[in-house]
């Protein structure tokens, strides 16, 4: 048994240590001992999507993300397909307005997406930095304690409520009204800095503005890919706990420093 990773587009989508989440998803399988290999995609190749189980997209300046706009129409029907049947996707930021129907640049540049979600994302005149702090919905925290076998290092990271992060885009993303937030927003500005709502859920799809990047600090999120990626494969998916004392020390550190007091 392998976990396999499709990493689209390493080259063009990979801001503020993005890379790091594949990273990240390698070294918690590994010291679960679970197999797993990352196959790097990118322009001029159609991948067979039904191998993958789970599906890394960065984020990239809007320059990388116009290169990208006859490529993603190669791709998404496949990707889609896959999506429909629980492939695990982690998107962000300009990989996750790529997820939606278009991105409207600042130049009035209509980008096309994969259209694989229902949401768009229009850029506004100021952009939006800094760190950002989640309050994850009701129905995620129920979600995590079903990942981890019982054990107090488990507990610890099932205590996490919140994920952190780095953001930096002019895109503000709206979500159709069928689709969910991963959370609010506590400190940042988030999906738009107006409705509140940071990133979305669909099935197994996760988009989300928080760079940084996001797995190492946000343990908990790394193992529900993971969780969900088992599932998928008719595995079973208590996984062990890690001990993440770092993990969460680095989440705590940027919650306490950044919370809005
Ligand atoms: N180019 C997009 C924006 O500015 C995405 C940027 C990013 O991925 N950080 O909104």
């Amino acid at each position: 048994m392998k976990i396999v990773i499709y990493h689209l587009y390493p080259d063009l989508l990979d801001l503020y240590g993005d890379r790091g989440n594949v990273l990240a998803l390698l070294a918690r399988c590994r010291w679960r001992g679970l197999e797993a290999e990352v196959r790097n995609i990118s322009l001029g190749t159609v991948p067979n999507f039904a191998e993958a189980d789970i599906v890394i997209l960065g984020g990239g300046s809007d320059r990388e993300q116009t290169l990208l706009t006859e490529d993603l129409k190669q791709k998404a029907a496949e990707l889609q397909a896959a999506v429909e049947s629980g492939l695990v996707v982690l998107a962000i930021c300009g990989g996750y307005q790529l997820l939606g129907q278009y991105y409207q640049t600042a130049q009035n540049k209509k980008i096309p997406g994969l259209g694989l979600l229902d949401l768009y994302t229009v850029a506004g005149e100021k952009r939006m930095i800094g760190n950002v702090i989640v309050q994850l919905e009701q129905e995620w925290q129920q979600q995590l304690s079903t990942i981890y076998a019982p054990s107090e290092a488990g507990a610890k990271s099932l205590a996490l409520p919140t994920l952190v992060g780095f953001e930096n885009h002019s895109g503000r993303t709206y979500l159709g009204s069928g689709l969910k937030p991963l959370g609010t927003v506590l400190t940042g500005y988030g999906n738009n800095g107006q409705d509140g709502f940071e990133g979305v859920r669909y099935k197994n799809v996760f988009g989300t503005y928080l760079h940084g990047p996001i797995l190492p600090k946000n343990p908990h999120l790394a193992d529900v890919l993971v969780a969900l990626a088992l599932k998928r494969k008719g595995l079973a998916t208590a996984l062990q706990p890690l001990t993440d004392d770092l993990e969460i020390a680095a989440h705590m550190a940027i919650k306490e420093r950044f919370s809005n007091k």
